[in-house]
């Protein structure tokens, strides 16, 4: 079934690799992943699969996790763009 919408939440650069977030990740959904060849083994979300359950956030240690609607970055037009912008740190290595 094709998923209507796109996922809003994003990962910045100060993950710290811990892995809490994968776990939390609903199985079917499987929308965190480990950067290949990061030195510091953070990790992504991918916003073509995420669901926008809200469950991985309060999970994270370092609070490196983040709902972009709650900070305004998705309205109007070019908000996924922006999103994608800002978890470009990991893009590299997707
Ligand atoms: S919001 Fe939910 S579906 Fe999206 S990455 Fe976090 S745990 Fe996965
Ligand atoms: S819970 Fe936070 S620090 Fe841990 S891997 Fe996920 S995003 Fe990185």
């Amino acid at each position: 079934m094709a998923k209507a919408s796109q996922g809003y939440f994003y990962i910045d650069q100060t993950c710290i690799g811990c892995g809490a977030c994968e776990h939390a990740c609903p199985g079917k959904v499987d929308a965190i992943h480990r950067v290949e060849d990061d030195f510091l083994g953070r990790f992504v979300i991918d916003p073509a699969t995420c669901i926008n359950c809200g469950v991985c956030p309060p999970l994270c240690p370092v609070m490196c996790i983040h709902d972009a609607r709650t900070e305004g970055i998705v309205e109007g037009r070019g908000g996924y763009r922006a999103i994608d912008e800002l978890q470009a740190w990991a893009a590299a290595g997707r």
